[in-house]
């Protein structure tokens, strides 16, 4: 339940019938939590959707992506056909919160993704309760392997959208960062687009203690690392937002063995095609000129997640919806440098990703995502059930 004045404001503003879904959104949420599943291993995660969506008797449950799961709510009458998307799947992290219900697996839920499931089945069964009042249809998209691999290509591909045509698709990102309640709503990208690299550098390995008969690929990786850093800071205009990080780099066994290659990978965070295209053209320069300096060789392979971009009429949409959930003064925009492949479902549907406040009271330093002690304030969850059945009353002329 909301643990402050400003949440208990909102709450008067939730139906109650959501008001009452709180405490099992809670056991749901921290039920996946101790049972955190890695991306493309959801297998426990998804019999548990699977058995929830079957039990609210909703159509077309079954498994998509292998590890992902769908369901359709149609309703009483014509109208649009919606998607509301969550993701399910943890982190290769050792939680360290405390908590009583902290993850009994070598896997966390340090992205809130435990709550997306919670909030997602808790906008089914309120669904289900209202299908004769709902106008069109709502499909929901539980998917495996956000973040890692890209699950929702998967998805997309296996025809998710297809039948029925989704005409607007939506979803939210459970967000520590913010305070309770608030709504980030931006029409345009709100998150960047992701560009993974793998660097190879390949040298020729020898006896540590002959350098001059080797040619060493770790000297040249390290400057390749410094000189690749200056690509955002003299290469880009200053106007632009992008950034560089190489999060990775193995080389070698043994102090004394010069090894034959280096390997690196990293990513790039862009909002601008031409900035992204800029960025990739000085990296491949920089690796061909340093590595042709020492005589070394290199490969740089590289794949991207579009941006997620949100319609603007759909945004707008959203942004009025939330001001009347949460309040005018709750509602506001942003831009992250966190990418999420809902990108693709947004490509397929004009619709919004937002994210949802729900930074935990009381606390003097809040753990970022993807740390390991990561938690976030529950009373978000029945807040999102409720904005979800507002945008999905709002786009489908329903009153549910
Ligand atoms: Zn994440
Ligand atoms: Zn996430």
């Amino acid at each position: 339940m909301p643990s402050d004045t400003a949440a208990r404001a909102f709450v008067d503003r939730i139906r109650p019938a959501v008001r009452a879904l709180a405490p099992a959104l809670v056991a749901i949420r921290r039920d996946l939590h101790q049972h955190a599943e890695l991306s493309t291993q959801e297998h426990r995660t998804q019999a548990v959707i699977l058995d929830r969506l079957k039990a609210l008797a909703l159509d077309d449950v079954r498994a998509v992506a292998d590890t992902g799961a769908t369901a359709l709510v149609r309703g009483g009458r014509p109208g649009p056909n919606l998607l509301w998307r969550a993701d399910i799947d943890a982190l290769p992290i050792v939680e360290e919160t405390g908590l009583p219900f902290a993850s009994t697996t070598k896997a966390m839920h340090a992205c809130a993704h435990d709550g997306h499931v919670a909030i997602a089945l808790g906008i089914a069964e309120a669904l289900a309760a209202r299908r004769e009042a709902l106008a069109g249809t709502v499909r929901f998209a539980f998917q495996p392997a956000e973040e890692h691999v890209g699950g929702a290509k998967r998805m997309v591909d296996a025809g998710i959208m297809d039948d029925p045509r989704v005409d607007h698709a939506y979803g939210l990102h459970i967000w520590a960062g913010n305070r309770l309640g608030e709504v980030l709503v931006t029409p345009g990208a709100i998150m960047a687009a992701a560009t993974h690299f793998r660097i190879i550098i390949r040298g020729r390995g020898g006896h540590a203690a002959s350098p001059h008969q080797a040619v060493d690929p770790i000297v040249v990786a390290a400057h390749a690392v410094v000189a690749l850093q200056t690509i955002v800071s003299r290469s880009v205009d200053p106007h632009q937002t992008t950034l560089l990080t190489i999060g990775r780099i193995h080389g070698g066994e043994r102090g004394n063995i010069i090894p034959d290659e280096v390997m690196m990978s990293g990513t790039v965070r862009t909002f601008d095609d031409t900035v992204l295209a800029r960025v990739l053209k000085r990296a491949e320069e920089i690796l061909r000129g340093v590595t042709s300096a020492f005589g070394a060789d290199y490969r740089f392979d590289t794949s991207t997640l579009p941006a997620v971009v949100n319609d603007p009429q759909q945004a707008a949409l959203v942004a009025g919806v939330a001001a009347a959930v949460v309040g005018p003064e709750n509602v506001g925009e942003t831009r992250v440098m966190g990418a999420d492949d809902v990108a693709y479902f947004l490509q397929r549907a004009p619709g919004v990703f937002f994210l949802l406040g729900a930074a935990p009271s009381g606390r003097e330093h809040i753990a970022p995502h993807h740390s390991a002690r990561f938690d976030f304030d529950e009373a978000c969850m029945p807040i999102g059930v409720e904005l979800a059945l507002r945008i999905i009353e709002a786009v489908s002329g329903s009153s549910l």
